[in-house]
């Protein structure tokens, strides 16, 4: 059974199998397929709670719906650990606010139906054979609070969205693993070429294995064991509305592809949010919020959705909830999994925005290469020296 530790409360251990550094849902990921795989992990958290930085910020969606295979090959394996979560954990009954009522892509283009019945079938071809191409106003029979511009969608009624709190709750629970809160890692200790220790605000640990897994953070303490990360952190908003008669309680989470802006239902009301054209910035904690963001996403959806304008006339300051997060955003849109030139030392970051729905699959893929196990290894398609990192520069555009 894993425990949580407040800082203070006992002395930090002086010695760890594996530390991982972060407690979002990639270190609690890391720590419990670590576990799986025999390696008992202490979690460094600064933070005083699990989960609580850029994990706390999502929206929480997932889809089977992507057409790239790289992409598939971490998400399909991480919905099915969902779907399965309490058997795959034996916590019996651990609830995850796991909610399959689909995800909606639209689109108002003219070759929309052409679009969309490129996308399904490229979907079909990562592996996925339950998604639907829908046309003109078989959308609106579906969904008939879409407007009248759609011209074609594509849908997955299995897909949705789940807590990610709950998920890295249980999974301490079930990793054995030791979490360390309100405790940071300092710096990566190093001793020719390979990992020595960490040392922390509170104490030097000794270990031979970390992973860092610190969300927009992980690139400052990868520099200090010399490895440069080609991350760049960006800004994204989330409003929450409170319940407004319009928004249909169980429909899917539904993203207009020509806006970028999505909307999922949320206890009688919804989350909102869509990528804008941020900047990269340094990391930060909290992110500040943009009190335009509301009115802004409210009038990008409202194209695809009408009920959108009319809660947006009445709908006060008071009635929305709006926080803000980081994506570490990578070059080709993928994470950065696998090792570095510091022997033991390995990564689990660059979420481009899915680090949530391609965790589970992230972490097993990690745990295999830290294991020795992953018989892909040196065809790793993550890894820190690929080629299409090379070519850094403007992050590619994500979705939501
Ligand atoms: C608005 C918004 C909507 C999103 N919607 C979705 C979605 O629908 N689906 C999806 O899959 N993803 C979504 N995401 C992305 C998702 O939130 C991230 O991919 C995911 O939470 C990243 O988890 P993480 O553990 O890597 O990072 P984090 O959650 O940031 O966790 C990293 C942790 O490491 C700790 N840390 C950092 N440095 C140190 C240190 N030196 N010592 C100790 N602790 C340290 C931090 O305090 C933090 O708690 C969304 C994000 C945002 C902002």
């Amino acid at each position: 059974m894993g425990r949580i530790v407040r800082r203070g409360v006992e002395p930090l251990p002086r010695t760890a199998e594996a530390v991982v550094v972060g407690g979002g849902i990639a270190g609690a990921l890391d720590a419990y397929f670590f576990g799986r795989s025999g390696l008992r992990s202490l979690v460094l958290e600064r933070g005083p709670q699990l989960a609580g930085l850029t994990t706390a910020q999502a929206v929480a969606c997932f889809r089977a719906q992507w057409d790239e295979p790289d992409y598939a090959r971490l998400v399909l394996p991480s919905i099915a650990f969902y779907e399965r979560f309490a058997d795959e954990t034996g916590l019996p009954g651990w609830e995850i606010g796991l909610r399959q009522q689909g995800w909606l892509f639209l689109t108002a283009a003219d070759d929309g139906p052409a679009a969309m019945g490129r996308f399904v079938a490229a979907t079909r071809g990562v592996g996925v054979d339950d998604s639907e191409a829908l046309v003109g106003d078989e959308v609106r029979r579906r969904f008939p609070w879409v407007g009248e511009r759609v011209t074609a969608a594509a849908y997955r009624a299995r897909d949705g969205w789940l807590s990610p709190y709950e998920v890295a709750q249980g999974l301490v629970r079930a990793a054995g693993a030791e979490v360390r809160l309100g405790t940071a890692a300092v710096a990566i200790l190093t001793d020719g070429g390979r990992v020595a220790g960490v040392r922390t605000d509170d104490g030097v640990i000794a270990t031979r294995t970390v992973v860092i897994a610190g969300g927009p953070f992980s690139r400052r303490l990868a520099a200090t064991a010399g490895v440069e990360l080609p991350v760049e952190m960006v800004r994204h908003h989330r409003a929450m509305v409170t319940p407004q008669p319009e928004i249909p309680a169980d429909g899917p989470m539904t993203l207009d592809t020509d806006t970028g802006a999505y909307w999922r239902p949320e206890g009688g009301g919804a989350f909102l949010g869509m990528g804008q054209d941020e900047p990269g910035t340094e990391p930060v904690d909290p992110v500040p919020a943009d009190w335009t963001f509301p009115a802004v996403v409210m009038d990008a959806a409202e194209r695809a959705v009408p009920f959108w304008g009319a809660i947006a006339e009445r709908l006060t300051a008071g009635e929305v909830n709006l926080g803000a997060g980081q994506y570490t955003c990578t070059a080709d849109g993928l994470p950065l999994l696998g090792g570095t030139p510091v022997e033991g030392l390995y990564l689990h970051t660059g979420d481009n925005g899915w680090g949530i729905e391609g965790g589970p699959g992230a972490a097993m893929h990690l745990a295999r290469i830290v294991a020795g196990t992953d018989p892909d290894d040196a065809a790793n398609p993550y890894r820190l020296d690929r080629p299409t990192l090379a070519a850094a520069g403007a992050p590619r555009t994500v979705t939501y």
